[in-house]
């Protein structure tokens, strides 16, 4: 099957690619340059062109920016969006995080609607920011809670990012409940997500978001302490790619998966009286098997040291 992978080069994206790749789909991504769809190229040198290929889309917020992307030959079958800004780093709320986010998701599911009548699922990279209400923690979280955030509490700049999700994710459901598409949806939540970084990056300075608490501190940064993250859950990038993954493929690779539940260390590193999680749903409909913070950190740390040293 074919699928279109939308923000290559980004941190969480280029672990989807490799397990697409190595399940043998063929992949188109987008990304924003020549460069970084040739750097994408240049670390997969033995995969021929007709499994790797790149398409260029500047800027997800521009009408009808993925029109001519999903017109594809062969067609494609998937698609999976994760491309949207996760930064603090806001002048303009609206121009750049709440545009690319919402109408980068409304944009291509037009666009597939329209263009792309062979695609039967879409799978949208949403967040745990689109679920968690801080103002007002349940008891536990899971799926069926939405963050209350509105697009005026948008412009106070920790609210930003996480209503730039809640309002994608909000838009992508009002989408298919409004247009009865050929295709169906699949949202994934994943909370803060640390892990070894296997894209390109010019430098450690280039990290992304949520890796940056482990620069940091490996970096020397944290010697006099930590910030709170403003969220105590977390995923590995490869346990978060895994759900990306088409859930029928996961169930036939990794049939061993389907019914073991996680360690119990995973629980027992949260602070329990903050708010509780529930991620059944990951782990009995996709068959995740989570890994442990001390994996995730090990992993991470060792390949952000072989990026540069620490200084
Ligand atoms: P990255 O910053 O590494 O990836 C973001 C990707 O989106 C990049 O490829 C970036 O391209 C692309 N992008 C951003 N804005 C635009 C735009 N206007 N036009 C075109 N492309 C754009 O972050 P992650 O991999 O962490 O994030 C990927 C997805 O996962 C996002 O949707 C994010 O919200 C979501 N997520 C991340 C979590 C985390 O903890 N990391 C947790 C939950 C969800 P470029 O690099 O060229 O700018």
């Amino acid at each position: 099957a074919k699928i279109l992978l939308t923000g290559g080069s980004g941190f969480i994206a280029a672990h989807v690619l490799e397990l697409l790749l190595k399940h043998g789909f063929a992949v188109v991504v987008t990304v924003r340059s020549e460069e970084k769809g040739q750097r994408i190229l240049d670390s997969h040198p033995r995969t021929p062109k007709e499994k790797l290929s790149f398409v260029i889309v500047e800027d997800i917020a521009k009408e009808g920016a993925f029109d001519e992307t999903v017109k594809s030959d062969p067609p494609f079958e998937y698609v999976v969006h994760t491309a949207s800004p996760f930064h603090f780093n806001v002048q303009d709320p609206i121009k750049d995080l709440i545009d690319p986010a919402v109408k980068g998701t409304t944009g291509i599911l037009k666009a597939i609607r329209a263009f792309a009548p062979t695609v039967k699922r879409i799978i949208l990279t949403s967040s745990f920011a689109a679920i968690i209400n801080p103002k007002n923690h349940p008891k536990v979280y899971s799926e069926s809670v939405w963050n209350p955030v509105t697009l005026e509490d948008a412009m106070s700049p920790m609210e930003t990012y996480r209503a730039s999700k809640t309002l994608a994710e909000r838009a992508a459901w009002e989408f298919l409940e409004q247009e009865n598409p050929q295709f169906d949806l699949v949202t994934i939540n994943p909370p803060l997500v640390f892990g070894p970084v296997v894209h390109h990056l010019n430098s450690m300075d280039a990290i992304n978001t949520s890796n940056t608490r482990i620069k940091n501190m490996i970096q020397g940064e944290s010697k006099s302490g930590l910030s709170l993250t403003g969220s105590y859950l977390w995923a590995d990038v490869r346990d978060v790619a895994l759900a990306h993954m088409i859930a029928d493929i996961i169930r036939e690779a990794y049939p061993e998966k389907k019914s073991i539940l996680p360690p119990e260390d995973v629980a027992d590193d949260l602070p329990v009286d903050v708010y509780g999680y529930d991620n059944k749903k990951s782990i009995e409909v996709l068959g995740l098997q989570y890994r442990t913070l001390k994996e995730t950190v090990d992993d991470t740390a060792k390949s952000l040291l072989e990026i540069g040293p620490a200084s």
